[in-house]
């Protein structure tokens, strides 16, 4: 059965607040308290593997093959002890693909039991009837299936061959169990703009909800993101498919998005460190998902003080809660709005991290990228790809 999805990083908005003006004067009071930080982190993904069935062409930590440092089970329910005394209220648990862990189901059930909900985001390929049958039986465990297209076509060119095919029988296997409004989490790129109406009818076709993010140059990203990701063009016409659908989940996805007139709900600030960050299958924390680069590694849960000391007291961390300077955004008018847009998208593209993103909907990001050298963004390594000839085999 899956968690709420209301709070305050829902695409809903932040509760409580009625009317325009209302929502504006709380939103600009939440964002300024998220700035400086939370004793406990809203929105904590955790990466489980780095093994992975798949070898999407975009996967932001180039998962593929398992790292023997990996946290053991018993490190792994210790991390979850300490999220429970926390009281971190859920945590987003991802890869590489984690069900491919023989743990991974008596780790959610446990960590369900110490009272942090999961949300957990799989390729489906192995969430079988009898799996969507369990799942459907537990409390505050959510389901995410990834999925890059309305069709086959679309989605098995990033994602491999059959990934699609896989994709709809999990979530017909969940539909059927009565697993309740899980999730269908898109990328959004270049190739599958054009198919949002399509994704929006598929999710209501299942009485599930779509979730749209943002393709970071992370990982394998760094490699097909400007390629992959929407033109100046389909960034306005997804802001506007985005206004018209209110019900789609977005996260942190597309406040850039924000300076093209009324803001997009849900978070409208860079949460790095702040109230986000990422724990990766070695124990190490990083400031979110998109950052798994040295520059932004805070320390690991198997330092002394574990996760909570890293959280509270890093270096890194502290920095990322002071107040940023603006920059070259200081002198533009959209800058409450978008806040000089993804930290993340900003260095894996080689720009200043106090200047535009790449996207910037002014143009100002495709200008600067025009000046960076060729080698002259920050390599994010191989990371845990398999080698090209087995990953070509399983394309
Ligand atoms: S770096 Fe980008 S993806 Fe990461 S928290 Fe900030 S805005 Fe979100
Ligand atoms: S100049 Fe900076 S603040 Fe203004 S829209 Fe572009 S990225 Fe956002």
């Amino acid at each position: 059965m899956p968690l709420s999805s209301s709070g305050p990083l829902s695409s809903s908005g932040p509760a409580g607040s009625s009317g325009r003006a209302g929502r504006s004067a709380g939103r600009t009071g939440l964002t300024e308290q998220l700035k400086r930080g939370l004793e406990a982190p809203i929105c904590l993904t955790w990466e489980l593997t780095y093994g992975c069935n798949l070898a999407c062409i975009h996967c932001l930590s180039s998962s593929g093959r398992r790292d023997p440092r990996e946290l053991s089970t018993a490190e792994a329910r210790a991390v979850i002890d300490e999220l429970a005394e926390m009281q971190v209220f859920y945590v987003n648990i991802g890869g590489g693909e984690p069900t491919i862990r023989s743990d991974f189901y008596p780790l959610i059930a446990y960590a369900v039991s110490r009272g942090v909900g999961v949300k957990f985001s799989t390729n489906g390929s192995t969430l079988t009837p009898a799996r969507a049958g369990e799942l459907a039986g537990m409390d505050y465990v959510d389901v995410q299936i990834s999925l890059d297209g309305a069709d086959a076509a679309t989605n098995d060119a990033v994602r491999g061959r059959g990934s699609y095919e896989a994709a709809r029988a999990a979530m017909d296997n969940l539909a059927a169990a009565g697993f309740g409004p899980f999730k269908i989490s898109v990328v959004v790129t270049r190739e599958n703009v054009d198919q949002l109406d399509a994704l929006w009818e598929m999710a209501l076709s299942y009485r599930a909800q779509l979730r749209l993010t943002r393709l970071r140059p992370s990982g394998r990203g760094a490699d097909t993101w400007s390629l992959l990701h929407p033109t100046a063009a389909q960034q306005v016409d997804l802001y506007t498919w985005l206004v018209a659908h209110p019900d789609v989940l977005t996260g942190d996805s597309f406040f850039h998005l924000s300076a093209l007139g009324e803001p997009l709900p849900g978070l409208n600030l860079c949460g790095a460190g702040r109230v986000v960050c990422l724990i990766d299958p070695v124990g190490d924390v990083y400031a979110c998902p998109f950052v798994l680069h040295d520059e932004f590694k805070a320390g690991s849960v198997r330092d002394p003080g574990g996760f909570a000391a890293v959280w509270r007291s890093s270096a890194l961390f502290t920095s990322l809660r002071e107040p940023a300077s603006a920059g070259a955004c200081a002198s533009c008018g959209s800058y409450d709005a978008c806040q000089g847009g993804c930290m993340a998208a900003k260095f894996f593209t080689g720009l200043p991290l106090d200047g535009p993103d790449p996207e910037c909907v002014h143009g100002h990001g495709e200008a600067l990228l025009a000046g960076v050298p060729a080698g002259g963004a920050p390599s994010p390594g191989p990371g845990h790809s398999v080698p090209v000839s087995l990953s070509a085999r399983r394309r």
